[in-house]
């Protein structure tokens, strides 16, 4: 009886894990607060996102197809990164493009301390702001990661969740070939999709090899792009 017991107690807590881990993993729900992968609309609008950065090697380029192309982002940005590279976050900005708060060290926000989430977001919100940018801020957490801590400061200090529903990157195959990246990006793309592209490494060139090409098929297919505060005005209720 004794060994049944302490099997079902073993089994619970096996359980308990699985189903945490499932939580801090899933793009669509977290404990505390909304998680939006995308935008409930029948317009055919999207949003475009660039993770992490910004770096001079990348931001330049991003920059000049976006302005051939006409069309504006959202940046979702390292704060330590843009202590070191205000000079890149500030051309984004005064690109009338949106930037995000991507945490300052990109950890895993999953066993962390309420005093470590709020010195990750206040100060990336501070340095966003001194970027120049105005409008509201928006969070996406480093590799969609968050349990407990997290969720909840966003929640009670009213911070947006934005995950993706399109992200090529995650999958090697696909990720190793920027023709592959575009195929996956426009076969999955839907009215209100949020797109997850990495480009501001050199692990990133495949990716940044494909935003023309997807922009444009897109664009064929009669898309317009949003940052992702426009798109979230364009919900339907
Ligand atoms: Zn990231």
């Amino acid at each position: 009886m004794k060994k049944l017991s302490a099997l079902l107690v073993l089994l619970f807590i096996i359980g308990a894990c699985i189903a945490l881990w499932q939580v801090s993993r899933s793009r669509t729900y977290q404990f505390f607060g909304q998680l939006v992968p995308h935008v409930n609309t029948s317009q055919k609008v999207v949003a475009l996102t660039f993770d992490d950065g910004p770096t001079p090697s990348a931001s330049g380029e991003i920059l000049s197809i976006l302005k051939d192309e006409q069309i504006h982002a959202t940046f979702f940005v390292i704060g330590g990164e843009l202590e070191t590279n205000m000079a890149e976050a500030k051309k984004i900005v005064s690109a009338g493009h949106e930037l995000g708060n991507h945490t300052y060290s990109h950890e895993r926000m999953l066993l962390v301390s309420p005093s470590f989430v709020k010195q990750e977001i206040e100060s990336t919100d501070k340095l966003i702001r001194e970027a120049g940018y105005q409008g509201e801020i928006l969070f996406r957490p480093p590799y969609g990661k968050k349990l407990f801590t997290l969720p909840y400061y966003l929640s009670k200090t009213g911070r947006k969740s934005i995950t993706w529903d399109v992200e090529p990157d995650s999958y090697p195959e696909i990720a190793a070939s920027s023709d592959k990246i575009a195929e996956h990006v426009i076969g999955k793309t839907q009215p209100g999709s949020i797109i997850l592209l990495h480009v501001m490494y050199p692990s990133g060139r495949e990716s940044m090899k494909a935003v023309r090409k997807i922009i444009d098929s897109l664009k064929a297919q009669g898309y317009s792009f949003k940052t992702v505060s426009e798109l979230l005005a364009m919900a339907d209720h």
